[in-house]
């Protein structure tokens, strides 16, 4: 390599860190600044705009959130629409059920109506056939009767023709034959009686026959009534059939009814069922951003974390520089024993202002009886600063400050001989040289 080479190489290398430290600077200047004064500086801390962007992601996971309940509402509140609804339907399909169940009832009524009438029938059916068989049997009396009748007329006919045929003889005989007049009459009126015993026995069998005729009538009136209490029967049963016929209509009609009151319930129940599947992915969606939103947190305040950037302090009493009493052992000025001072004493008038030696957070603002009124501030770092014997505090715990703000007024408040600042500097939890973070 030639001289020449290794210069341009060195140049290079020189403008690349300079430009290097430049950006450095533009970019990071706070932490710049004191980058070469503070070896035990954390760089966990984030920058501005790191810590911007988390501040600005948390918003926007805030906004999701947001976003995410107010989905979650709205879906919660369309299923309370639909429960609502479900709830209706529930009520109007009870209603129809509840009178399907009057219609059943008074189905059963039909039908027992129906049956009584089919029995009545049923037992009509069998009298009639009955008074039939009746009729059939007195059909045959009366045919006998007659036919009795007819063979008795037939031979009485004879038996009369015989005797008017034979009369003559026979009255001769009974006058030649006869033994008196006595006899002979006898004789005569036995003939006549016999005339008188025909005729007798031709009423008796005409009667019979009328009483057969007779019977036979009553059978065949009785059998028209029972025909007629038939179709009385019959107009009943087709009555009832009607009856039974349109109560099985309307009872199709009310259960065909509560089926589309079930497919309707169904199906908002399978639309509750969709709710409550995206009610659970927005919850599902809110604990996820619930989650980040920790995670964005706890990233902010690593980020956020006060790093002390070093380099010198702020004079706390400006314009009084005079050391009163120095850090380190000394006599105790009101006790009168060696001990060690862990701050530094300005000399300083009352009133004089305080001023924050550095940024950082108010941590205590308050009173005690050795301190008077202090204040106490956290740099980050570990580094806290202690203001004491203030005449008053001008700050309050958890308040931001800058290096330079006044934080109160120079005074002479606890153990304290005269106006000054007693000014302390704590690191990792001790009290160290404050002169070490002055010059
Ligand atoms: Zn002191």
């Amino acid at each position: 390599m030639t001289k020449g080479k290794r210069l341009i190489k060195k140049t290079c290398v020189i403008v690349l860190c300079i430009s290097l430290c430049m950006a450095q600077f533009i970019l990071f200047p706070s932490v710049n600044a004191y980058a070469d004064e503070d070896t035990e500086e954390k760089d966990s801390s984030g920058t501005s705009s790191e810590i911007d962007d988390l501040k600005k992601q948390i918003e926007e996971s805030k906004a999701a959130k947001e976003k995410a309940n107010v989905t979650k509402s709205q879906l919660a509140s369309g299923m309370a629409d639909v429960q609502q609804v479900i709830g209706s339907l529930q009520t109007e399909k009870d209603n129809v059920v509840t009178y399907v169940a009057t219609l059943d009832a008074a189905m059963e009524q039909i039908q027992d109506d129906l049956d009584a009438v089919n029995q009545s029938i049923s037992e009509n059916e069998i009298q009639i056939k009955e008074a039939e068989e009746s009729i059939v049997v007195a059909e045959e009396a009366v045919e006998e009767a007659e036919q009795v009748r007819l063979e008795e007329y037939e031979n009485i006919k004879k038996q009369v023709k015989f005797m008017y045929l034979a009369a003559k003889t026979t009255f001769l005989d009974i006058l030649v034959t006869s033994s008196s007049m006595t006899d002979l009459l006898n004789r005569a009126h036995n003939i006549s009686e016999i005339m008188d015993y025909d005729k007798e026995k031709l009423a008796k069998y005409a009667k019979a026959v009328e009483q057969a005729d007779e019977a036979k009538a009553a059978l065949e009136e009785n059998k028209a009534l029972l025909e007629e209490k038939q179709e009385e029967l019959e107009e009943k049963q087709e009555e009832a059939q009607n009856k039974k016929d349109d109560m099985s209509l309307l009872i199709s009609a009310k259960e065909a009814e509560i089926g589309e009151y079930n497919a309707a319930i169904g199906s908002k129940e399978e639309q509750v069922r969709e709710y409550q599947q995206m009610i659970a992915q927005q919850d599902a969606e809110i604990a996820a951003i619930e989650a980040a939103i920790k995670q964005q947190q706890a990233a902010l305040a690593e980020a956020s974390r006060r790093v002390y950037g070093g380099g010198q302090f702020v004079w706390p009493a400006p314009g009084y520089t005079r050391i009163s009493d120095d850090y380190g052992m000394r006599t105790h000025p009101t006790l009168g024993v060696k001990m060690m001072h862990n701050g530094v004493d300005m000399a300083a008038p009352s009133g004089s202002p305080i001023l924050a030696a550095a940024d950082g957070t108010v941590i205590a603002a308050s009173y005690s009886g050795s301190m008077g009124n202090y204040i106490m501030i956290d740099h980050g770092s570990d580094i806290i600063t202690v203001y004491m014997h203030a005449s008053s505090l001008n700050v309050s715990a958890g308040q931001e400050v800058s290096a330079g703000d006044r934080i109160g007024s120079v005074g002479s408040t606890g153990r304290s001989t005269g106006p000054h600042l007693h000014f302390g500097v704590r690191k990792n939890g001790s009290y160290v040289n404050p002169w070490s973070y002055l010059k």
